[in-house]
């Protein structure tokens, strides 16, 4: 419920702790290369790829408003509100220690959203718990599980997102350009800069990204911090759900990606108590 263990990880079940390193610098590598590399438009659709959108293809059910067609395929699209069903997650306190904010509020307000607009644009979409049994196993085209960061003062530099994607999928490379779309088009539509240096082994080690199917390219994005953040997260929630959208579509079309990455700040020297 607060900076170090703001999100469920799956550490606890690991041996071997190690790898997270590596994989952060791996992930830096891959979203640099992805940078200056030109998106090709055939891209989404290469190697064995079409055997994996099969799996994710779901037949349009009949009488489906969101679609004219009949068996008009749609793509199926996995967001988590994180800690729903679960827990708190962060929490804001008044003067008198009592919760007046919870970060699982703040993520679902945003998820549902996300969902609404993703569901508009025509996507199949599961809104997804912390810790859902669907998880297991879990196929669509891209996944993405909702949290936000703490509602504790920590100094003037902790206002801003975070991402991190799962390495433990086949693709590496579309796993980069999720984290590159979202990047991008949620730093654009908020204004919010991008924290690069404060990643936490939580995030990389989140849960999820091992229960999943290989093929699901997923991604954990803490939209904000609750204390710094907090106007535009409860206030102007809608463009924080835009944001996010704007992402998953930047990935699902293939869209290309500036090689101008939104503002960074530098990481916050007390992130965890
Ligand atoms: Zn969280």
């Amino acid at each position: 419920m607060d900076n170090k263990s703001s999100h469920p990880s799956k550490s606890k079940r690991r041996e071997n702790p190690s790898p997270l390193i590596f994989l952060v610098v791996l992930g830096a590598a891959f979203f640099m290369a992805t940078l200056f590399t030109a998106w090709t438009p055939s891209g989404l659709f290469s190697g064995n790829l079409s055997e994996k959108m099969s799996m994710m293809l779901t037949a349009q059910p009949e009488g489906n408003p969101t679609l004219s067609g009949g068996d008009y395929p749609q793509l199926r699209i996995g967001i988590i509100s994180g800690h729903w069903g679960n827990d708190s997650g962060a929490v804001c306190l008044d003067g008198n220690g009592e919760v007046t904010l919870t970060e699982a509020e703040v993520n679902l307000k945003i998820a549902t959203l996300v969902q609404q607009k993703l569901i508009q644009s025509g996507y199949q979409v599961d809104l997804l718990k912390e810790f859902d049994p669907r998880l297991d196993g879990y196929n669509a085209v891209a996944l993405v599980s909702i949290h936000n960061d703490s509602c504790v003062y920590i100094d003037e530099n902790a206002t801003g997102f975070k991402l991190s994607a799962a390495m433990d999928t086949e693709d590496l490379t579309r796993a980069a350009r999720l984290t590159g779309c979202l990047r991008d088009r949620y730093g654009g539509a908020t204004g919010l800069p991008y924290h690069s240096g404060s990643i936490t082994s939580d995030m990389i080690d989140y849960y999820v990204f091992s229960e999943i199917s290989k093929t699901t390219i997923a991604a954990i994005i803490e939209t904000g911090f609750m204390n710094l953040d907090r106007d535009i997260l409860t206030q102007d929630t809608d463009l924080v759900a835009e944001g996010i959208v704007q992402g998953i579509e930047c990935f699902v079309n293939n869209e290309s990606v500036k090689p101008t990455p939104a503002p960074t700040i530098p990481p916050i020297s007390t992130i965890s108590p």
